[in-house]
């Protein structure tokens, strides 16, 4: 099934929250995650409860993600800049943060408390008027959200949650419902965040109604190595990403036959005591996953510039002045103590990066995603009069002269003489 599909199957579902509000929302969750949730919004005890049962070395990590994190993006907010155009003429870019965000996290397998560190930090830097999550009830923890997620959204200070997943969850923040309980889901203006097939389509279908982010696809890690690189590294590196999923991809680009035979040699020793063997297996012997051997490292970098990786390790000597050369790449990991793992949780780095080649295009989600620049435009009569000729002459070579009519309008008015 493909997203086209999936989009047919959950029109039915957009449409009864559409007209039906909560009560469908409820309805289908109990239909397709097969529990109702005690209530929509997770109330607030609930999320600090669950912090406070977390595992204490899983607490403090979770604090230094988000630490690190808030750090990198604080220093992402952009001032306002006023360009004097003219005298009595400026424009001003003034960055606007979005108004209302609602971040979707997936249950079920894959639990990530990084992916809500790294989805709602940005979101607060920017400075969101506020911020709803949601996350499907899940039938082993009471109807709630997994508590890791919960757990992550109360050390974040996010007190709006949701226990609600797939289509229907992207339809009540794109619509808004009043509660069953009392209160009220407000509708959102941009959801982020990953999901499943239902959950991307659902974001597709109502794209326009909100804003949403690009569609992430199977995660890449690329690594440029010369015979400098610890083949260690580089195959855990390329193993760490494959442990994500069947489809991950995991390539080397290496000038030196050696290092591309000890990197291989050292997989399949490390892949004998590695967890998820199978997975890993899977992403590496699939047609995505391959070490290329170029003739030297310019060639190795044209090759890493048209990959456009998500995550681009160099490992080579002055690994820095090749790092900065690249162009295309969704986060560039220089040397042998930058590893894509210490992106994923620790780096302050933002882990949600472009795939599939998209980084020729788009950067990661950062401060940016949630902000709107927007030019306020003045001039005052004297600096309108000078440019006068120049609209009426471009509004005469547009055919639109009511355009030029209106500059006449003031035009006139300063030459009938002054106004009380
Ligand atoms: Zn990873």
């Amino acid at each position: 099934m493909d997203v086209a599909d999936a989009e047919e199957r959950i029109r039915p579902i957009i449409g009864d929250i559409r007209t039906e509000g909560a009560s469908a929302v409820l309805r289908w969750s109990e239909k397709l995650d097969g529990i109702r949730p005690p209530f929509l919004r997770v109330p607030t005890e609930v999320l600090a409860e669950q912090a406070d049962g977390l595992d204490p070395a899983v607490r403090a990590a979770l604090l230094e993600s988000i630490a690190r994190a808030r750090r990198v993006h604080a220093d992402q907010r952009r001032t306002d800049t006023t360009t004097v155009v003219v005298p009595g003429g400026t424009v001003t870019e003034r960055w606007i943060p979005v108004e209302r965000v609602g971040l979707y996290v997936p249950g079920g397998r894959a639990v990530y408390p990084s992916s809500v560190i790294m989805n709602v930090v940005p979101a607060q830097e920017a400075g969101v008027g506020s911020l709803a999550v949601v996350s499907p009830p899940q039938r082993d923890y009471g109807g709630w959200p997994h508590p890791t997620i919960l757990a992550a959204c109360h050390l974040l200070g996010v007190e709006e949650v949701y226990a609600v997943g797939g289509a229907q969850a992207v339809a009540m923040l794109a619509f808004g419902v009043d509660l069953p309980e009392g209160g009220r889901c407000e509708p959102v203006d941009l959801v982020t965040g990953p999901g499943n097939i239902y959950v991307t389509a659902a974001k597709r279908a109502l794209q326009g109604v909100i804003g949403i982010d690009s569609e992430a696809g199977p995660t890449e890690v690329m690594v440029l190595a010369d015979g400098t690189a610890d083949p260690v590294h580089v195959a855990s590196d390329l193993i760490s990403q494959a442990e994500h999923d069947v489809l991950a991809a995991a390539v080397l680009v290496t000038d030196d036959p050696n290092l591309a035979d000890r990197v291989d040699a050292e997989v399949a020793r490390l892949l004998a005591e590695t967890k998820h063997v199978e997975r890993i297996t899977e992403a590496l012997s699939g047609t995505q996953s391959a070490i290329v051997l170029v003739e030297d490292l310019e060639q190795g970098l044209a090759v890493a510039d048209a990959y456009a990786a998500e995550h681009l390790e160099i490992q080579t000597r002055d690994a820095r002045e090749w790092a900065l050369r690249v162009r295309n790449a969704g986060a560039v990991f220089v040397g042998p103590y930058a590893p894509v793992s210490l992106g994923d949780y620790c780096a302050g780095s933002n882990h949600v990066l472009p795939t599939a080649g998209s980084a020729r295009h788009s950067s990661g989600l950062s401060v940016q995603t949630f902000l709107r620049g927007v030019h306020i435009v003045e001039y005052d009569e004297k600096a309108l009069r000078d440019v006068a000729p120049h609209v009426l002459a471009l509004s005469d070579a547009e055919d639109l002269p009511a355009h030029g009519a209106a500059i006449q309008a003031r035009l006139d008015d300063g030459a009938s003489g002054e106004k009380a």
